[in-house]
């Protein structure tokens, strides 16, 4: 960190505050005492943890195309879409631990359809809690229509 006035590398941060994706920073530079703000970007990397263990980073084309597939030819656009997807990626970063087994991505996704649409939530939840019997089928079915 370089004080933009008088160049030097001396320089006190009076205050932080943390705001979804960045850090706002209030500085002040010990030797010309002038006072500048700089703002960082917080870059998170998030990893998934498949199923059978191994690791990928995080690909919210692949969460798109998951909710897009729930979606498919119910009333909504490719917008909705991509506004699910990244609300479900702002939510993961705000996660303590940024290495994310699919399933509470799975979770997540069919929290967010099941408030949007119930057809999409079905079929999502289908695949994702591998339902084995058409009994769990049915007893979701009931918790829907109560
Ligand atoms: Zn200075």
């Amino acid at each position: 960190m370089q004080c933009p006035y008088c160049f030097d590398q001396e320089i006190k941060v009076l205050e932080s505050r943390d705001s979804s994706d960045s850090i706002r920073r209030r500085r002040e530079c010990l030797k010309c005492s002038k006072r500048f703000t700089t703002y960082e970007k917080i870059a998170i990397d998030l990893m998934v943890v498949k199923k059978d263990g191994k690791k990928e980073p995080f690909n919210i084309d692949k969460l798109k195309k998951g909710v897009a597939l729930a979606l498919e030819k119910r009333p909504f656009s490719e917008e909705d879409v991509s506004t699910i997807a990244l609300s479900i990626e702002k939510e993961l970063k705000k996660l303590r631990n940024h290495v994310i087994n699919t399933r509470i991505i799975g979770n997540k996704v069919i929290r967010k359809l099941k408030l949007l649409d119930q057809v999409a939530y079905l079929r999502f939840a289908s695949v994702y809690k591998d339902f084995e019997k058409i009994d769990d089928f049915e007893e979701e079915l009931k918790i829907l229509t109560k």
